[in-house]
């Protein structure tokens, strides 16, 4: 059975059946829809107003994720740019100062940042931290290939002064185990067989007859002949400006124009010349100029040895030949 409904007509004050028509239903539906088109959209209005999309929240997500990620790179840059500090500060205030070298300019280190790579900074102006970061990383970058170069010059500078080193005569030419007697008589003396008072631009070492006698630094034999006031002398060549002179061997080991190294046995104590007795005449000149030998003994005798020999030495105040 049909369901009748109701309305109340005012003006014959009763309730009467209630019929609705085509129109009248079409202007309900038209009415509802539009009104829940309205609340929908106030809805959609309100919800992106207040909530965020699924898209913002990964994105978001994603954005912290990166935000992590850049501040463990920022710790990194600027670890290594401690690192970088200290490994410059030894390069200048150690390394450099060793090898008799100055540090580097402060302008070479600074020169060229910025230069050739310069940020676009329209694009990245609203993070300061990126354009910080990327600023430091040219910094590192350019004081990186600064240090390597500078590595590359203290190679270079350690390597001529191992050979410099290595060339200066700094051994005793005889072994204190054969060494009778060290003649501290460098200048003037009276001489043993023509007795006039001579120049002695050497020192005398006083050992047996056959007594090995070493190279006292790298070089090269210039000299090797027999010579009526030296006997059989060896001149050898050590560059940088030094020269020494082994005189009265009896024998040579080494010939003219070989390269010898130091430490290397060169010839034997002998007493050819003008020689009193055997020993070796050994002589050590700078630019061409006579120094006193007993200034290069060091490097192979302890503070008490080196005393030793020259309290031994003062003791005998004339030369052997
Ligand atoms: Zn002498």
């Amino acid at each position: 059975m049909r369901k009748v409904r109701y309305t109340y007509n005012r003006e014959t004050c009763k309730y009467e059946p209630f019929y609705v028509n085509g129109r009248t239903l079409r202007n309900h539906v038209l009415t509802f829809i539009m009104l829940s088109l309205i609340i929908a959209l106030g809805a959609y209005l309100l919800s992106i107003q207040h909530f965020e999309s699924l898209d913002e929240l990964l994105l978001k997500q994603k954005n912290e994720k990166l935000k992590v990620k850049w501040n463990v790179l920022h710790r990194r840059i600027e670890q290594t740019q401690q690192e970088l500090a200290e490994l410059i500060r030894k390069d200048d205030y150690n390394y450099r100062i060793i090898l008799d070298s100055n540090p580097l300019e402060s302008s070479i280190r600074e020169a060229g940042i910025g230069g050739s790579e310069k940020i676009n900074t329209m694009q990245i102006k609203d993070f300061p931290y990126i354009v910080s970061d990327f600023l430091s990383l040219q910094k590192i970058k350019h004081q990186v290939q600064v240090e390597v170069q500078s590595y590359d010059d203290l190679e270079k500078i350690l390597t001529e002064k191992l050979l410099a080193w290595s060339a200066r005569p700094a051994i005793q030419p005889v072994s204190n185990k054969q060494l009778q007697k060290l003649h501290l008589t460098y200048g003037l003396r009276l001489h043993p067989i023509f007795k006039v008072w001579k120049d002695h631009k050497g020192l005398d070492f006083a050992a047996p007859h056959g007594t090995p006698v070493y190279a006292t630094g790298d070089g090269k034999v210039v000299m090797a002949y027999f010579s009526g006031s030296y006997g059989n002398v060896l001149y050898i060549d050590h560059g940088y400006n030094f020269e020494t002179r082994y005189a009265h061997l009896s024998k040579f080991q080494v010939k003219q124009g070989e390269t010898v190294k130091r430490g290397q046995l060169i010839g034997y104590v002998g007493n050819t010349g003008n020689s009193v007795s055997s020993h070796l005449h050994y002589e050590v000149l700078y630019n061409a100029q006579h120094v006193n030998p007993i200034n290069f003994f060091q490097r192979d005798l302890s503070n008490e040895e080196y005393q030793k020999l020259i309290d031994n030495g003062s003791e005998n105040s004339f030369s052997l030949d």
